[in-house]
């Protein structure tokens, strides 16, 4: 299939029209037509090379939706014509513990991304959500419920997973005080995302401006990570805290915030690592753990969650040639609070 797309060609220049041909359709794939696709943050750190060198061109994106246009002859899940996702993953070994339990994404021999990953099918590197259609083996294609907004959808496909998936893990429920830290994409995800489940949520930003929203989104309050009074009277009140943070910040301040033995996980990856605060986490014997997006089949059951719950994202549409102001304004804690590029207009 022949496809039309935006690419990254080096780690400074902005994105440009790409056009190349996918893959043929294999026995279990699945040919989507995209309709919608969600701007990550780690687009950005990885079409500018910020986790290491980056295959070019490059078409970044993660969080697809669009409809079927064909399977293989093999392919059973999926018909011609439902609205499906693809997430980050295209891929994994399928054969180790992990892949086993359900857990691709912390495949053993590494698990294969949706873009900048080496591709089996001899196309050299995936390509990504970024363009008008994508092959994906059935095994990593989600259903989208019916009735779900397909545009408002697409960023469940990564920012909804990541934050659904830590906060599944440790359990997070009624009787717990939880903070979201930085309302971005993924933060009004993880905000929607730990109200519904029954937990007492706390936002935590650097953007008072963004108050009123993070209400809106589900927060019980709102605290000004940058005023250290506020900060201070909150200090060991939170069970757990989830860190979307896509810069350099330093954790002292948050891990400050938890009681004795809370948890802090990682879910924000900036480029360069964080200095470890030994002792604010030796002084209240406190946990801090990292968690990488979700399985697929855990991708199904918060897709079913928030479908559920009547959560979707919070989303501003772009056409695709205004993927260079995205990125600047994302870069500036300015968005409100995905993009999604409508893919029909490529
Ligand atoms: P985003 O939409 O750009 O949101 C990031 C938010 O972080 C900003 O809106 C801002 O919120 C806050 N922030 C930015 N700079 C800050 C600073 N210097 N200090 C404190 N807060 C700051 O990004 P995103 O798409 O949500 O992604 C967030 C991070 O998660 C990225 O690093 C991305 O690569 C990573 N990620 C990880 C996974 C995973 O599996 N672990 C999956 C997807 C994405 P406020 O304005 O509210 O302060
Ligand atoms: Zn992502």
């Amino acid at each position: 299939m022949k496809v039309k797309s935006f690419a990254a060609f080096d780690p400074t220049s902005p994105l440009k029209p790409l056009h190349f041909e996918r893959r043929a359709v294999g026995p279990s794939d699945v040919q989507i037509e995209i309709q919608y696709c969600g701007i990550c943050h780690s687009d950005i750190h990885t079409a500018r090379s910020e986790w290491g060198p980056a295959s070019y061109p490059l078409v970044p994106g993660h969080e697809i939706v669009g409809k079927v246009t064909a399977v293989g002859k093999s392919v059973t899940k999926f018909k011609v014509g439902e609205t499906v996702g693809v997430g980050c993953m295209v891929g994994s070994c399928g054969q180790c513990a992990s892949c086993a339990e359900g857990l691709e994404q912390y495949c053993v021999p590494g698990f294969v991304g949706t873009y900048n990953s080496p591709a089996t099918d001899g196309t050299g590197h995936t390509q990504g959500g970024y363009s008008s259609g994508i092959v994906v083996d059935q095994n990593f294609v989600l259903r989208i419920p019916a009735g779900m907004d397909p545009a408002r959808a697409a960023p469940l496909l990564c920012a909804g997973i990541t934050t659904y998936s830590p906060l599944r893990h440790w359990k997070i429920g009624r009787g717990m005080k939880v903070g979201i830290i930085g309302l971005g994409g993924l933060g009004h995800m993880g905000v929607k995302i730990a109200s519904a489940m029954g937990a007492e949520v706390v936002m935590l930003t650097t953007s008072p401006k963004k108050a009123d929203d993070a209400k809106r989104l589900g927060a019980r309050s709102v605290l000004v990570t940058t005023d250290p009074d506020a900060m201070a009277q909150q200090a060991e009140t939170f069970d757990f805290l989830l860190d979307t943070v896509s810069a350099q910040h330093d954790l002292t301040s948050y891990l400050n915030l938890l009681k004795r033995e809370g948890q802090m996980v990682m879910v924000g990856a900036p480029e360069k690592p964080l200095p470890l605060p030994t002792f604010a986490l030796i002084f209240r014997r406190k946990n801090l753990a990292g968690s990488l997006i979700g399985g697929i089949r855990e991708t199904q059951e918060m897709l079913d969650f928030c479908a559920k719950h009547g959560i979707t994202a919070d989303i501003e549409m772009i056409a695709p040639e205004q993927i260079n102001d995205a990125y600047n304004r994302m870069l500036k804690s300015d968005v409100r609070y995905r993009f999604v590029m409508d893919c029909q207009k490529l």
